[in-house]
């Protein structure tokens, strides 16, 4: 749906909102769970079992047809393969490991031009997709064309490698976290949700998680019962800090499958315990190139059926084993916007050992995706958003959000709670300069809530520099 579609529905009253959330929720529930989406969670769980020369053979096969679809009807990657000297007779041929003779996609290149490796069949139907954008900052957001068959093949992977592991469905009832605005911002009375009964999914709404609503947000949960809880890593583990402020009962879910941002490792254990229930985490992003989901050992796996996943250091070679670099994607369940070598932003590191799950055709990760817009560098070291968590951990501050406003100057927005003491602002600029390896200046800002990104996320860390 598009953003003015959004604008007028948010100024309908509720009940109309209801009738258009039904005849909408009809249309989605139609195309996430049509044939294609049957068909690939079907697929994929066979593959599973596969050993790992049928599995190869299958991605090697799957690459070679995903470059060759680009080299027929892409003419940018055309135009690529040809300064590269690759020939439609070497696709033939091609492998995994003859990848590094092409050249590594910018997102610049795609954001300056949306349309730039659209298939010309899909230049010529553009009424058969929805458009979703990447998260980042509006000048850097890229436009991503999904069409029915894209959402089902999504769908249907999710469903197998990911809700089948944690043991739940897409069947089941499950509440949403996401970017969707489908409360207005200016809403302080509930409902803040939005209820599509043909998914049996309740859609929360991220931005109006704060400790005015908590009791409102449990009373819902406590209502509607869900199977499943999926969403945003941040929203849920805000709502299970708010339910363990106030003491709140609620709901406990089969599982949470949390996403859309990177999952630290302090958020599981009060997520898990406050919903009494497991988190598993969930690696995707909306190009739809690479999906990693977490097995019942707490390991993410990369599905290299879905989207091939190099792991390269700056200089473009890979990484050895337990050593991060930055994850460079091609995607295979989109055949009408073709990413090939996709430089994703995000930072991961292959595992050294094996998981005991035994699923060895789909190589484990380390430990989380992490994004490179999520750190900052000092002189003397650097910042993850594990920060965040030493912050959050603080006497008294629910939640804190780090932003650079020049070298060394630094802003905190700090959500204060019970227990809260002012002069936390000394122990907090020093944890800061110890990580960063050089002198800072510090300015402490309470705040009622941290606002969002335009999308629902959350950014711990914001660098302006
Ligand atoms: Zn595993």
């Amino acid at each position: 749906m598009n953003e003015h579609f959004h604008q007028f529905f948010r100024l309908l009253p509720v009940n109309l909102q209801q009738y258009g959330i039904d005849l909408f929720g009809w249309y989605q529930a139609r195309q996430r769970f049509g044939p294609v989406f049957e068909r690939m969670q079907r697929e994929y769980s066979e593959r599973e079992r596969w050993p790992a020369d049928r599995m190869t053979d299958f991605v090697e096969d799957r690459l070679r047809r995903q470059l060759k679809l680009a080299y027929i009807s892409v003419p940018y990657y055309r135009r690529i393969f040809s300064e590269y000297g690759i020939t439609a007779h070497m696709l033939d041929t091609f492998t995994s490991g003859d990848l590094k003779k092409l050249p590594l996609l910018e997102k610049a290149v795609v954001h300056n031009d949306p349309d730039i490796l659209l298939t010309e069949e899909a230049r010529r139907k553009p009424g058969l997709f929805f458009h979703i954008y990447t998260s980042g900052t509006a000048g850097k957001r890229i436009r991503i064309y999904v069409d029915a068959a894209m959402h089902q093949h999504t769908g249907g992977v999710r469903e197998a490698r990911s809700l089948r592991w944690a043991n739940v469905s897409y069947h089941q009832p499950r509440t949403v976290i996401g970017g969707r605005k489908v409360v207005s911002a200016n809403n302080s009375y509930p409902p803040f949700w939005r209820h599509n009964r043909w998914e049996q999914q309740l859609y929360l709404s991220a931005f109006h998680i704060n400790s005015d609503n908590a009791k409102a947000f449990a009373d819902k949960l406590n209502d509607f019962k869900p199977s499943i809880m999926m969403g945003y890593s941040s929203g849920h583990y805000f709502l299970a800090q708010l339910i363990n402020e106030f003491q709140l009962e609620v709901h406990a879910p089969k599982a949470i499958i949390a996403s859309g941002e990177r999952l630290e490792h302090s958020m599981r254990p009060i997520m898990e315990s406050i919903f009494r229930t497991r988190v598993i985490q969930e690696y995707g992003s909306s190009e739809n190139c690479a999906l990693a989901t977490e097995c019942e050992y707490g390991t993410l796996h990369i599905n290299p059926d879905f989207g091939l996943v190099e792991i390269l250091r700056p200089d473009g070679s890979p990484t050895k084993k337990g050593e991060t670099g930055e994850m460079v994607v091609t995607g295979f369940a989109n055949v009408n916007q073709i990413f090939i070598r996709y430089r994703s932003g995000d930072m991961a590191a292959w595992a050294e050992k094996s998981c005991p799950c035994g699923r060895d055709t789909l190589p484990p990760l380390q430990d989380s995706v992490s994004r490179y817009e999520d750190m900052i560098i000092g002189e003397g070291g650097c910042i993850n958003t594990a920060l965040y968590h030493m912050l959050s951990s603080l006497p008294g501050v629910l939640a804190a959000q780090l932003i650079r406003t020049n070298a060394s100057s630094f802003t905190i927005n700090i959500v204060p709670s019970f227990g809260y003491e002012k002069n936390l602002g000394s122990i907090i600029e020093r944890n800061i300069e110890d990580m960063l390896g050089q002198n800072i200046t510090l300015n402490i800002r309470e705040l009622h809530s941290i606002p969002r990104e335009e999308n629902g996320k959350f950014r711990a860390i914001i660098s302006y520099i």
